[in-house]
């Protein structure tokens, strides 16, 4: 996907959301909130623009949702720092966890 693209799925994403937000909550409070989530996601795309000229790029999309490759999101349990799958640490029966990409 190219630059221009991106940056339209981003506005896309952030025009989503803030229908969403419209419908549930009132209309001076989904405002500033829409603005706030979009200069968020502009500065977010700004500075992995940035990223991208500074190394050779590569991950894009993939690399953001496809996180550490397959099998689903893995866990790091926050009080023992075991990582696993799933709702809770088999460890120590922890459900105080952190995702893990
Ligand atoms: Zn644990």
């Amino acid at each position: 996907m190219n630059w221009m693209g991106q940056q339209l799925v981003w506005i896309g994403i952030s025009l989503a959301i803030s229908l969403a937000l419209s419908f549930f909550l009132p209309f001076y409070i989904s405002l500033p909130l829409t603005i706030a989530i979009f200069l968020g996601i502009s500065f977010y795309i700004r500075r992995r623009a940035m990223a991208r000229m500074g190394g050779t790029g590569g991950g894009g999309f993939g690399g953001m949702l496809g996180g550490g490759g397959s099998g689903g999101i893995s866990y790091v349990c926050i009080s023992c720092g075991h990582k696993f799958k799933g709702g809770a640490c088999p460890r120590c029966g922890s459900k105080m966890r952190r995702a893990d990409f």
